[in-house]
């Protein structure tokens, strides 16, 4: 067995970041920018009003209340046309730009207006509820650096200041493929020996909750001429491909054979429970990810090797989830066997801790408790944790 820093080390080493590239803003959201991003812009582009109200001069309003001329309405999207003469004010609406000689804006609730006048109703300082050319960016600033993950904000901040593309980390395409001669996935009735494909669809969802795209690249029986056509179609069209089953001791587990065959191929078996076996490799330099079979060993084998190393080939900074502190609801049990493991725990915000509950049903085949669980509590070898111990975690969503 190796120790899991050695086989993410070398999972890592062989998923560098795909080239950048130019990217619409509308298909942008969850990736990396791959450039620093300047303003060519401020926002706002213009001084304008934070208020529906009056602009006026402050110097007008020495005593109060004053009537002033209403000279115009200045409704958003629209320029004014009068410049501001003494004892004037325009109606103006927010959003709207501030006209020439006005240094102010009386909010509407602080006014009265009779006919075309108004009577403005409280002093107000220069620069009141005016929102100032520049007051968020100033163009050449900068907006977000390289290594960026774009969340809504940010493209919407890019829309903002008039960027349509940017140069980001491309997303990536992943290929999934389930092999064993005893899966279906037709929804008919099961034949003896048979059981339903669910690593597929998990597989595919992790995926896409990730922020890649996923590609079904079907269910292969174990046959080794299937599994080699499907690893082999499945590198060129994507830009990494996870396969699960097939890499473990068993006379039928070709994947490995024929990753190693067509591919270079490193077999490891890494000392965490559950997801020992990991057949990791390239094909002409693309990722193959031959993740154990049993439905929960394939998911956690995703989490601390797949989404890392697709993380990292997407640009992430930080591709390995960060583990946080937790404490244990109730004793989180296990044997020392020289292994971590990494049991499904229910986490739960209490009182400012995250407290963790154990699942019962730990076995590697056991999907169901791992649906109803949220996090992984990891736990070095040894004897466990005690009622009330902290205990590390890795939160899954
Ligand atoms: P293997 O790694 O191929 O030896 O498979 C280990 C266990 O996981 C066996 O019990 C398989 O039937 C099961 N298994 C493999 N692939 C899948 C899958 N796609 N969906 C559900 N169970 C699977
Ligand atoms: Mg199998």
């Amino acid at each position: 067995m190796i120790p899991i820093e050695e086989a993410r080390s070398y999972v890592m080493d062989r998923c560098a970041p795909l080239a950048a590239a130019a990217t619409e803003v509308a298909d942008a959201l969850g990736l990396v920018t791959a450039v620093d991003v300047t303003a060519k812009e401020s926002l706002p582009p213009f001084a304008n009003t934070a208020m529906d109200g009056f602009a006026i001069r402050s110097a007008d309003l020495s005593t109060i209340p004053t009537r002033l001329q209403i000279v115009e309405t200045i409704a958003a999207g629209h320029s004014p046309t009068r410049a501001l003469g003494h004892g004037e004010a325009s109606r103006i609406m927010t959003g709207a730009p501030i006209p020439l000689g006005a240094d102010a804006i009386v909010m509407v609730e602080k006014t009265s207006v009779d006919g075309d006048t108004v009577s403005i109703e409280t002093q107000v300082e220069p620069g009141n509820h005016i929102r100032p050319a520049g007051d968020d960016v100033v163009e050449g600033d900068l907006v977000f650096p390289s290594g960026t993950e774009l969340s809504a904000g940010h493209l919407g901040l890019l829309c903002s200041l008039g960027l349509h593309e940017i140069e980001t980390y491309p997303r990536l395409r992943v290929g999934v493929i389930s092999t064993g001669d005893e899966l279906v996935d037709d929804g008919g009735a099961l034949a003896p020996g048979q059981i339903r494909d669910s690593n597929r669809r998990t597989l595919l969802s992790l995926l896409s909750g990730d922020g890649f795209e996923p590609v079904d690249l079907g269910l292969i029986a174990d046959d080794e001429l299937a599994i080699e056509t499907a690893l082999v179609h499945g590198a060129q069209q994507c830009d990494a491909v996870i396969t699960s089953g097939g890499v473990s001791m068993g006379d039928f587990d070709f994947v490995k054979a024929v990753l190693d065959r067509v591919g270079e191929m490193r077999w490891m078996q890494v000392a965490i429970k559950p997801a020992k076996p990991l057949a990791f490799g390239t094909i002409e330099g693309t990722p193959i990810f031959g993740l154990p079979g049993n439905p929960v060993s394939s998911m956690v084998s995703y989490e601390l090797f797949a989404r890392s190393g697709l993380r990292s080939m997407m640009g992430f900074p930080q591709p390995i989830r960060s583990v946080i502190q937790g404490v244990a609801a109730h004793p989180l049990a296990r044997r020392a066997d020289g292994k971590i493991h990494y049991a499904r725990v229910l986490a739960k915000h209490e009182e400012g801790k995250t407290v963790v509950y154990p699942m019962s049903g730990q076995g590697s085949h056991m999907l169901a408790s791992m649906a109803r669980s949220n996090a992984l509590a990891v736990l070095p070898d040894g004897e466990g944790c005690e009622a009330g111990g902290r205990v590390d975690v890795l939160l899954l969503n």
